[in-house]
């Protein structure tokens, strides 16, 4: 398919140096499979209906959650005629951890976070520090990302967990 003058689809700046940093590949895919199979034709990138896939190196698809949150709606994956993406595996394994830039550790009220999470892997503490605490159950989060972008203090990261490392973090 032709590619059209959409900024996604433009190999960014920012998406080439995610993705040398560990860029955050599709749902259902993995870096392999795109360095194996991906056509760079864009049609995943085009059928993301929350707009979050954008070009990165040599036009692959990588997922900019600055953009919003998956909704793992398999449009990516029902676009891809190669041997991309893979529905029989999970989507992924990302979860969010939050780092010690929380506001909470300097003792300012937030809950943009926890409100945001339709899941509610997201739990506010009462009981720690001086105005609580946000803790991320592993068990229930989905990477979905939707707590990245809300966060005022860019507090909050996605990373790979394995099953065997789900815990209360
Ligand atoms: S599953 Fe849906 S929302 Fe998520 S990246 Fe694919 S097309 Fe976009
Ligand atoms: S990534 Fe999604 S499911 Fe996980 S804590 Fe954030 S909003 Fe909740
Ligand atoms: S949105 Fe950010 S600053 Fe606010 S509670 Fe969550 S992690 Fe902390």
């Amino acid at each position: 398919m032709e590619l059209t003058d959409d900024t996604r689809l433009q190999p960014s700046a920012s998406a080439n140096r995610r993705a040398r940093n560990g860029a955050f590949r599709p749902p259902w895919s993995t870096e392999m499979r795109i360095r194996h199979a991906c056509t760079s034709c864009a049609d995943c990138i085009r059928s993301c209906p929350e707009a979050i896939l954008v070009a990165g190196p040599a036009g692959t698809p990588v997922v900019d959650f600055s953009l919003g949150a998956c909704t793992f709606c398999e449009a990516c994956a029902a676009a891809c005629d190669e041997d991309v993406f893979d529905l029989s595996e999970p989507p992924w394994q990302l979860k969010a951890v939050l780092q010690n830039t929380c506001l909470l550790h300097q003792g300012v009220t937030c809950r943009s976070c926890t409100d945001v999470c339709e899941i509610s892997a997201l739990r506010f503490d009462l009981h720690s520090g001086p105005v609580g605490q946000v803790k991320v159950d592993a068990t229930r989060c989905n990477g979905c990302g939707a707590c990245l972008s809300m966060c005022p203090v860019s507090a909050i990261t996605l990373q790979t967990i394995l099953p065997k490392e789900k815990a209360m973090a």
